[in-house]
């Protein structure tokens, strides 16, 4: 498992993580959200121990990740898609990869199955798209059998069936027993990813509960729909005790999702012209949370990052 505690990272007057606390036990899909230059990344780097937290601790398994032995067997991490040698093919990277780590050799064609990159994994990764580099990143991470993993961003560039194939991925690499967190600065991607969520804001906690909760925090599930059968929807709607309105020929439901009210809608036998989860007003709901909280906690920020990411 991972656990941070008190973990504070300062990047000459920019505080990139600020008195940080949390744990992510095995067998969930934990996602880490928050805004872009929230400090996800740094937290990633600083448990891989990739950066010097100024103070406070990040340990995996119990210990800092220097101290592991035989880590890239204990974590796999995904951190930027972009750094691979980009005259090599897919599996040539992954072989120089499984070889520095003394993995053998049949593990390199064992992940480019489980990640999907099938005839791919033959070609230059010059030639790749975004999404075909996270799936290579995901392989790579995946080399070791680790039991912990560690994705930033892994969802950014992947189509819509390649998030479904994530999806799956995670899920199974939990049931496995494994630990797995994975990062990402919008909701919508996590709501139907994670089963638990730790939520920060400019480096700090602001929530960490199950998906669940954390939604129901931030005014539950809601949907939208367009029924020729409005009154008896909303009457069906209200009975279950769910809040729902009328605005024009549309209706906004609060407290259920678009899957929720397919199914009372399938019930009732009314028919929807269209239906779909309010993940806008969620999303906005999210921003107003990150950073309601800050100004609540720390007072007026400066309005821009003192330091350009890009100057690392
Ligand atoms: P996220 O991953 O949530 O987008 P980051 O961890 O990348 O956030 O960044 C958090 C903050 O720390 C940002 O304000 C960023 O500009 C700053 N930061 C990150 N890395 C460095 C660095 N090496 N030098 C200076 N500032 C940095």
């Amino acid at each position: 498992m991972i656990e941070v505690r008190g973990l504070t990272k300062r990047y000459g007057n920019a505080l990139a993580v600020d008195d940080l606390s949390f744990a992510v036990e095995p067998g969930k899909v934990t996602g880490f959200l928050g805004p872009n230059g929230a400090g996800k990344s740094t937290t990633m780097r600083l448990v891989l121990g990739l950066d010097r937290p100024t103070s406070g601790e990040a340990l995996v398994d119990g210990q800092p990740f220097a101290s592991l032995r035989d880590p890239l067997r204990r974590v796999g991490a995904l951190l930027d898609a972009g750094l691979v040698h980009p005259g090599r093919s897919g599996r040539a990277h992954l072989q120089v990869a499984a070889r520095t780590a003394g993995l053998p050799r049949r593990r390199v064609d064992e992940v480019i199955d489980l990640a999907g990159l099938g005839g791919a994994a033959g070609r230059r990764v010059k030639g790749y798209s975004l999404g075909m580099r996270q799936r290579l990143g995901i392989a790579a991470a995946l080399l070791g059998n680790p039991s912990v993993l560690i994705f930033d961003e892994p969802i950014n560039g992947l189509d819509l069936d390649g998030v479904r194939w994530l999806r799956g991925l995670l899920r199974q690499l939990a049931d496995e027993g494994r630990t797995v967190l994975l990062s990402s600065h919008l909701l919508a991607e996590m709501q139907q990813t994670a089963d638990r969520l730790v939520v920060i804001g400019r480096g700090r906690l602001i929530a960490d509960a199950t998906t669940d909760e954390v939604l129901q925090g931030m005014g539950g599930p809601r949907a939208r729909l367009r029924t020729p059968e409005p009154d008896r929807m909303l009457a069906e709607l209200t009975r279950r005790g769910l809040t729902a309105r009328a605005h024009g020929d549309e209706i906004e439901v609060e407290g259920a999702s678009a899957e929720q009210v397919s199914v009372v809608a399938h019930e009732v036998g009314v028919p929807l012209h269209h239906l779909s989860d309010g993940t806008h007003d969620l999303e906005q709901a999210y921003l107003e949370l990150t950073e309601r909280h800050v100004d609540h906690r720390s007072g007026p920020q400066p309005s821009a990052p003192t330091t350009p990411k890009e100057e690392r």
